[in-house]
């Protein structure tokens, strides 16, 4: 058991290779100009100090340039997507041509469903994880209708065991049996919003292929937060935003994976946009799509330039940390907190986030049965941001970039005086 002194907590820090980081934040304050406690990165990562640089430099170079900051200078606007697919690789764990930024998660997984949910009349299904954030589900259920199914057919949702809150693995993998061929797609979450459960990604894709589907994944609670070999597992897609664990930003331009063994392939049915064509050849403006090679064939319009600076700007803080280091301090971050929740005295409290270290990213969901808002409210008084889920779940995310183990100290103080 670890002792639940604050200096237990501050020797950590000491001992952290990684605090620095935090340096390299901007950290909200109080009106008092202190410091918040801020738990919130599974929903807006805090802003690095570098990207308004990142941003500055391109507002000077239009300035400067206007039209000729297309192909001049060091990042040529036309090109400037390329610059962000080795360090998104690296974070994904694909390789450089599986990836690009791109639009916004929600539009993407429309439109990587366009190529990869083609429905039949007798494989016409699609398999998703019981209680997806509510983004998903729309865009499940509107996909089936738009190809002529009712959803309540399609959609098949796995939900945990009577009693239980988590998926267990050989549910989801006897749920892809069980629909076996009537299955067309499994669009899974790599980390659940609400439980914070990460499933295992490689063993869905095995058992979504045995089955004859096609499997994606959305990453939005898992990019940046777990550590992801998505080349290796070999689902044919995926999808992901930038402003949560990547920390670029409200809106900021997400991204998207496609496995290489569908890049190569021009003939996939999608839906075209100009900037999904061959570089070299664009500007002639000819009359037929055709595609390039690997996820950027996928691309519809030219680059936000502006919000790509942002989220080039915090890639380059993961290169520097590496995911791997990351996902160490953030299991010895989490398991600190959960250690602590665990030691406050009485059953105020239920953790609905799994122990066990595989199975969950940074986030750990409490249930607080009867008083969740209550407690949010005292915690938002303590200058604590985290986030609410209507009625009794408040989600807490430490992030191994910039919170330190006093911050889980300080939380666990705050929230064992609210359990009183
Ligand atoms: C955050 C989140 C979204 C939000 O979608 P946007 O298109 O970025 O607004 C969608 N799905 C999941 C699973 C999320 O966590």
């Amino acid at each position: 058991m670890i002792g639940n002194e604050r200096s237990v907590a501050e020797k950590m820090d000491r001992e952290d290779p990684l605090s620095s980081f935090r340096e390299r934040f901007y950290i909200p304050t109080n009106q008092a100009g202190d410091e918040v406690i801020y738990l919130c990165g599974n929903s807006l990562g805090l802003q690095p100090r570098a990207t308004k640089d990142a941003l500055t430099e391109e507002l000077e170079k239009w300035a400067e340039q206007g039209v000729e900051g297309h192909f001049g200078g060091s990042a040529p606007w036309y090109s400037y997507h390329e610059l962000l697919e080795e360090p998104l690789a690296e974070l994904v764990g694909a390789k450089p041509s599986e990836v690009v930024a791109m639009n916004s998660l929600t539009a993407n997984l429309h439109l990587l469903m366009t190529t990869f949910y083609r429905p039949t009349e007798d494989r016409f299904k699609i398999l998703i994880e019981g209680g997806a954030f509510p983004s998903d589900l729309y865009a499940v259920q509107s996909q089936a209708r738009v190809h002529g199914f009712d959803p309540r057919e399609a959609i098949v949702q796995v939900v945990p065991r009577k009693g239980e809150r988590h998926l267990r693995t050989e549910d989801i993998l006897r749920a892809i049996e069980v629909e076996g061929d009537e299955v067309a797609l499994i669009l899974f979450g790599g980390v659940n919003y609400y439980t914070g459960q990460f499933f295992d990604l490689e063993a869905i894709t095995e058992a979504g292929h045995a089955a004859g589907a096609k499997v994606g994944f959305d990453l939005a609670h898992a990019a940046g937060n777990v550590a992801l070999r998505l080349h290796d597992w070999g689902p044919d897609f995926a999808a992901w935003c930038s402003y949560k664990y990547l920390n670029s930003g409200p809106g900021a331009v997400a991204g998207i994976f496609v496995h290489e063994r569908h890049g190569e392939s021009p003939e996939l049915p999608r839906f075209a946009g100009w900037w999904g064509t061959d570089p070299e050849s664009r500007f002639e403006m000819g009359p037929t799509f055709v595609p390039q090679k690997g996820a950027a064939g996928w691309q519809l319009s030219n680059a936000p330039i502006l919000s790509m600076a942002a989220l080039r700007a915090s890639l380059e803080l993961f290169s520097e940390a590496t995911m791997d280091r990351l996902v160490e301090k953030s299991q010895r971050l989490t398991g600190y907190l959960s250690e602590l929740i665990d030691q406050i005295p009485g059953d105020h409290f239920e953790v609905i986030t799994p122990k066990d270290q595989k199975s969950r990213g940074c986030q750990v969901s409490i249930l607080a049965p009867g008083r969740g808002e209550a407690l949010y409210e005292r915690l938002q008084a303590a200058d604590v941001i985290c986030d609410y889920r209507r009625p009794d779940v408040i989600r807490i995310a430490p992030v191994p970039l910039y919170n330190t183990f006093e911050d889980v100290w300080r939380f666990c103080e705050i929230l064992k005086q609210s359990a009183r």
